[in-house]
């Protein structure tokens, strides 16, 4: 080993920039207005500042900054690099890939760990050819070296990436071992001192068994770290605690490893620090991942000082790093202007966590005013009268503790509903968005800007909610909608309402390809000020005679979909937002609606990698979405809607949701999650039978057949008939005829009844 491992790092940094300059470049050269050499040249121009920003942030050291980077996505950079999907270094085959063509699908995109980024799947298959392209890695190397830099090159590795394709297979692991190993020897050749690679797949139970995944881990990283032409291995583990693969990782003794202590994973694991202690043996150099890479909280440098401490390790033998990369964080506070200055000293994004990992490895008696400060933030932020209400806490205490239960039963519920409600059989309605049209994104511009009045704003809206029904009645849907026209962002609308919540300007991050979000934060105690949808949903109902449906997004997804709070369980926030939520139900119930949907899309993405801890976050998920409707009246129908997800492995929680209706996204997969559902569900069900997340227009004629599909499975009579999902990506020169081909679908199929 020539040159040491550097005293302080990262694991990753965002990619997407600042002012997400890489976003604009992909946009553009997707749109046709740049040129292949001009998106390069930009996307170059963008990693070369990232490294002297990183430089002058503090991290000086030989292989300090991670070169993590991607066009698009960073498990499709490394596929491509050792060639488990081919595609060498063309720049419109990489593009194809993520995004399909005209004639081609695009790969699969799941959600990266338990985090809101998604990853392409590699589809692979038995006796593949994997012909590596190292030349992808190495000029990354080679332009950072010319512009003065000794950066880490990063791959995600062989047991990750063949566990998270599609299938697993593991018969390739051999052949890919080989192709990371000429990928490694070329780095050498460039005259790479250190690589970063990524096994996060020892932290989660994946399809294979954690056991399985630690044998594997051993079978091919004793060959890589067997060979001689290679740069030292900084080998990482992210997202949560080694269990099984532990062990072998001190018996593999990588060079360097990487170990995620956050308060996260040390609350859910908490005694990973010290097995870590015991399993490492002193000859890898440790480094430890104290400063949380996936929240927005400032650290508690002294306690993070005592977990660096309880390692034992000599000065010489440990480095301090973030919990997993910053993707998953905003840049820089230095972008806020409008945060509350109470809370404002209690948060820390990218660039002010590269500050703390400093802070840890200078120490308290360097760092004076760092430590001082978090010791300030910790104080304030504990004793905080504004996140902390003693009001909302004694309400959540007062609920019965575990399961709760809406009364009457389903069954009793549904006669009051036929009888109160009476729509047909093979009810008609949609998801609850209508397109988001270039007029009301002005009006919502112009409104921010001041150029619009509230009142003029909020007429702007209400002629869109009149158009949105008026097309409904005369298309003929049974349970109407209004649109949803009033929100940018199904959840970002809900926290601005609630108290509780902050909301950042500029905090955006990577969702996936050029799609970036901006999580809001859940700072403390939640309560409803005012109610926040009855307006809206009062003013669409009093232009129908049918029923029009309130829209709420469910307590699961609202916490799914925001930054959570590290002080309190998040059962606890959960509770809390689902009583804020059930005063919204009873408001909309007094405004005269009767159905009111529950939106829960993210109830699987809060599901932890350990399947022993499961259960118990199933338990609180679907506790906290009964408490939203748990007064409701019998007569008012709830529904709930859910999409994105494999249901298999939560079906039974989304029975016990006890919505009386439950749409859910199926026309993709032509039904297929039926005959899961048939067994599970006795309540009323809309399985999708238009995909939303395509631009074509389905025919009658195919909405007919998911119909009758459907109905092996479901009687008529609990049966409903829905797009897959809202409509607020598709344009209306699409919707209309959509939706008029699936009123008649449902007209056709019911005549046969
Ligand atoms: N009601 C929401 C909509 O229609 C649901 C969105 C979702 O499921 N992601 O837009
Ligand atoms: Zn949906």
């Amino acid at each position: 080993m020539t040159t040491s491992f550097p005293k302080a790092t990262i694991e990753g940094y965002p990619r997407i920039g600042a002012n997400r300059e890489l976003k604009r470049a992909l946009e553009s050269y997707w749109a046709g207005r740049i040129d292949a050499e001009t998106f390069r040249s930009t996307a170059r121009a963008l990693r070369i500042d990232t490294y002297n920003h990183l430089r002058d942030l503090g991290l000086t050291e030989d292989y300090a900054i991670p070169a993590d980077v991607a066009y698009y996505d960073q498990v499709l950079e490394t596929a491509l690099t050792v060639g488990l999907v081919p595609g060498g270094t063309d720049l419109d085959e990489e593009f194809a890939l993520a995004r399909g063509t005209d004639t081609r699908v695009p790969l699969e995109m799941t959600k990266w760990f338990d985090t809101n980024y998604h990853y392409l799947v590699p589809e692979v298959s038995a006796g593949q050819d994997i012909t590596p392209a190292p030349e992808r890695i190495v000029r990354i190397v080679e332009e950072a070296r010319e512009a003065g830099h000794t950066v880490r090159p990063y791959l995600v590795g062989p047991v990750t990436l063949l566990a998270l394709s599609k299938p697993a297979e593991w018969s390739l692991l051999e052949k890919l071992v080989d192709a990371y190993a000429q990928v490694l020897s070329a780095l050498k050749a460039a005259g790479v001192e250190w690589v970063q690679v990524a096994e996060p797949a020892v932290v989660a139970d994946l399809s294979t068994p954690d056991a399985e995944i630690a044998a594997r881990l051993r079978e091919a990283w004793s060959t890589l770290l067997a060979r001689e032409d290679r740069p030292n291995v900084y080998l990482t583990t992210p997202y949560g605690a080694a269990r099984e693969a532990l062990a072998v990782l001190g018996e593999l003794a990588p060079e360097a490893l990487h170990v995620d202590l956050a308060p996260w994973t040390l609350d859910t694991d908490a005694d990973y620090a010290s097995r870590v202690a015991a399993a490492i043996p002193a000859g890898v150099h440790l480094v430890a991942g104290l400063i949380d890479g996936r929240n927005v909280w400032a650290a508690n440098l002294r306690e993070r000082t005592e977990v660096l401490n309880g390692l034992g390790r000599d000065n010489g033998t440990v480095s301090v790093s973030t919990s997993t990369s910053l993707q998953h964080v905003p840049h820089t506070l230095n972008a806020e202007r409008n945060l509350p200055v109470e809370v404002a000293p209690w948060l820390s994004f990218a660039d002010e966590k590269i500050a703390e990992v400093r802070a840890l490895v200078a120490g308290e008696d360097e760092a004076v005013s760092a430590f001082a400060q978090s010791d300030r933030a910790v104080r304030t932020r504990a004793e905080s009268a504004t996140i902390h209400s003693a009001e909302v806490s004694a309400r959540v205490e007062k609920l019965p503790a575990g399961e709760v239960q809406r009364a009457p039963l389903f069954a009793e519920r549904k006669k009051i509903q036929d009888e109160e409600l009476g729509l047909p059989k093979l009810a008609t309605t949609t998801i609850g968005s209508f397109p988001q049209t270039p007029e009301i994104r002005k009006a919502r511009a112009d409104h921010k800007a001041g150029e619009l009045t509230d009142e003029q704003y909020r007429d702007a809206l209400k002629a869109e909610i009149k158009n949105v029904i008026e097309l409904q009645e005369e298309i003929g849907i049974d349970v109407l909608v209004h649109g949803e026209a009033e929100r940018n962002d199904m959840v970002q609308y809900f926290a601005e309402l609630l108290v509780g919540f902050v909301v950042t300007e500029n905090g955006w991050v990577q969702s996936y390809g050029s799609r970036c979000t901006r999580p809001p934060i859940v700072v403390g105690d939640v309560s409803r000020p005012a109610p926040m949808t009855v307006e809206w949903a009062k003013y669409a109902q009093s232009l129908s005679d049918k029923p029009v449906k309130g829209m709420l997004t469910g307590p699961v997804t609202i916490l799914a979909w925001s930054f959570k709070r590290d002080d309190v369980p998040l059962s606890v926030s959960a509770d809390q937002i689902a009583l804020a939520l059930a005063d919204e139900v009873r408001d909309l119930e007094n405004a005269g609606i009767k159905v009111i949907q529950i939106d829960e899309p993210a109830l699987r993405e809060l599901l932890p990698l350990r399947a022993d801890e499961r259960p118990a976050y199933l338990d609180w998920a679907v506790r906290a979405f009964r408490l939203v409707a748990l007064e409701a009246q019998p007569g008012t129908q709830i529904h709930t809607h859910l999409c994105y997800s494999e249901f298999g492995q939560i079906i039974d929680a989304v029975a016990g949701l006890d919505a009386d209706v439950t749409s859910i996204e199926a026309a993709r997969s032509r039904m297929e999650l039926l005959e899961d559902i048939d067994s599970t569900f006795h309540s009323e069900i809309g399985p999708g039978v238009w995909d939303i997340h395509s631009p074509r227009v389905p025919s009658t004629e195919e909405m007919v057949e998911l119909i009758r599909a459907a109905l092996a499975n479901v009687p008529a009579e609990r049966l409903w008939v829905n797009p897959d999902c809202g409509l607020k990506t598709r344009g209306y020169a699409e919707v209309e005829p959509s939706l008029r081909n699936l009123v008649a679908a449902r007209d056709e199929v019911a005549a046969g009844l």
